[in-house]
């Protein structure tokens, strides 16, 4: 059977009456939420608004599914910039290592690339999803597809009635095949991801729903985006460069950003040229960096460095050797190793009367200044930067202003760059929801006793006090 086959929910496994927990989304967050809180002893139940699991993640293995990276762990915290506090703690309880050891228990082997990032052995999510949706399902957790969180049954704190009542999440209004019903549960885990790819599920019309309840929700913008380049009154490359360019990789290049704030340091790679700008590994490294300047300035400057193994020097030496009855193309090919993209590029960009001075030429080709003007929309990109501001979550990712319900993955308020360094955020925040949905269910949760629920004060006491007490606004 195909994996994403699996995730359905199996026949006559309807939505329990009342789960202890539900899990909204069922991506790596999601899914790892709903584990720590079934690992927990909890009955968990996960809806998902796409007929199948884990779309993006199925995506994300494509091109070789980067789960994580191999770095010490200081560096790779430091790729979280401004939220390494927030995510520290997170990820230090199932960072990197953790979650390669996680993929080992499910039969899914792990190697380090050349650049120290971390793949499943098959390189693809598929094989991974499918074993793990099988354990989830082994260990009770209903999976339900095509249902659709639409927001709150009823004003929060409503769920619960009368003194002895539990106390529990505000109600669910879900749509399902057999249309809109109520869902309660003692604890709910949004996992809805971000606001890219949007026919993959991650849609972000959660935005308004949380902020209706006085969620802080920090503007979801692109990030690991690909950038249009030009100037902001002409827009794009030229109808004769894109013809013959679009879609053509650059390799082994280097770049930097002049001027911008906490700017990456140089580094070398490749990317493509789109039809209108630029996109790939080495555009995604600067792009945070990049978006930011634009918002600031209107337009940001990527530096080229066309020939990064050759110095300036010597490619003004051999530029200035005599051309004889060599065309331009055939002197730079052999003079600085320039041909195809790369010298279609040079000729783009620069006036025409500085290819007859080799200095300028070389100055060019090892810093050509490439203007670009606007990122591409949000739903090409790889992930999104903003989300549910750690402000309005207390330490174990629980909305303060919703008691019971968590927030994890992507739909939080923090960026990184790619390198898996998303997936083990994801999956870190889930983990830590999760548990927390968990043991808030263990603290406030009813003892079933024969004759019926009943409440559990004494539950609600050890809860608090093992540090674990809600922080309500
Ligand atoms: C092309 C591409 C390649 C990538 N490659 C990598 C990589 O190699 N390494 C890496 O670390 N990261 C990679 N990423 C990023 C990574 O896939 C995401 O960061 C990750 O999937 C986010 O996980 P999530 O669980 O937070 O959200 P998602 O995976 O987006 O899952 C959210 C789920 O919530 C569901 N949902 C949303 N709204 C509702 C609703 N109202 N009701 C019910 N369900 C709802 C959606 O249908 C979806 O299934 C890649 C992304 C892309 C686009």
């Amino acid at each position: 059977m195909h994996a994403t086959d699996r995730s359905r929910a199996a026949p006559g496994e309807p939505p329990r009456a009342q789960p202890e927990v539900v899990v909204i989304g069922a991506g790596p967050a999601g899914l790892m939420a709903a584990e720590a809180a079934s690992m927990a002893g909890l009955a968990v139940d996960v809806f998902d608004a796409m007929p199948s699991a884990g779309r993006k993640f199925l995506l994300a293995g494509r091109g070789g599914l980067n789960l994580t990276h191999s770095e010490p762990l200081d560096a790779f915290l430091s790729r979280y910039g401004e939220r390494r506090a927030q995510l520290e703690p997170l990820i230090r309880g199932f960072g990197p290592a953790e979650l390669r050891d996680w993929a080992h228990a499910l039969g899914v082997q792990t190697f380090i690339g050349s650049s120290g990032r971390v793949f499943p052995a098959e390189m693809k999510a598929a094989p991974l999803l499918r074993r793990w949706l099988h354990r989830l399902r082994e260990a009770g957790v209903r999976l339900h597809m095509r249902h659709r969180w639409l927001g709150w049954a009823a004003a929060a704190g409503e769920a619960a009635s009368g003194s002895d009542a539990p106390r529990a999440a505000p109600a669910l209004a879900m749509l399902g095949p057999q249309g809109e019903f109520t869902l309660h549960a003692q604890a709910v885990v949004l996992a809805m991801g971000g606001a890219s790819w949007a026919r993959l599920g991650s849609d972000a019309a959660w935005v308004p729903l949380l902020e209706a309840r006085g969620v802080h929700i920090k503007r979801l913008r692109p990030a690991n985006c690909g950038f249009d380049v030009g100037t902001p009154q002409q827009p794009g490359w030229s109808e004769h460069f894109r013809e013959r360019f679009a879609g053509r990789p650059l390799k082994s290049v280097a770049a930097s950003i002049e001027g911008a704030a906490n700017a990456p340091a140089p580094r070398q790679g490749e990317f493509v040229v789109t039809d209108s700008g630029i996109e790939g590994s080495l555009v995604y490294a600067f792009s945070a960096a990049l978006r930011d300047t634009i918002e600031a300035a209107g337009s940001a400057t990527l530096l080229l460095d066309l020939a990064p193994s050759r110095s300036q020097a010597r490619l003004a030496t051999e530029l200035a050797r005599p051309r004889g009855g060599r065309t331009l193309a055939n002197h730079l090919r052999v003079r600085a190793g320039l041909e195809g993209v790369k010298a279609g590029l040079l000729r783009e960009l620069l006036p025409a009367q500085d290819f007859a001075d080799p200095e300028r030429l070389a100055a060019a080709i090892k810093g050509l200044p490439l203007r670009l003007v606007a990122a591409r929309p949000i739903d090409e990109a790889i992930s999104t930067a903003g989300g549910v501001a750690f402000e309005s979550l207390d330490e174990h990712l629980m909305l303060r202003a919703l008691p019971g319900v968590f927030c994890a993955g992507e739909m939080l308020d923090w960026e990184a760059p790619t390198g898996g360094y998303l997936l083990t955020a994801c999956f870190a925040t889930g983990r830590v929801a999760g548990s927390a949905a968990a043991a808030w269910c263990r603290g406030q949760a009813p003892v079933r006793t024969p004759n019926g629920p009943a409440s559990r004060p004494g539950a609600v006491r050890a809860f608090a006090a093992s540090g674990n007490a809600r922080t309500d606004a």
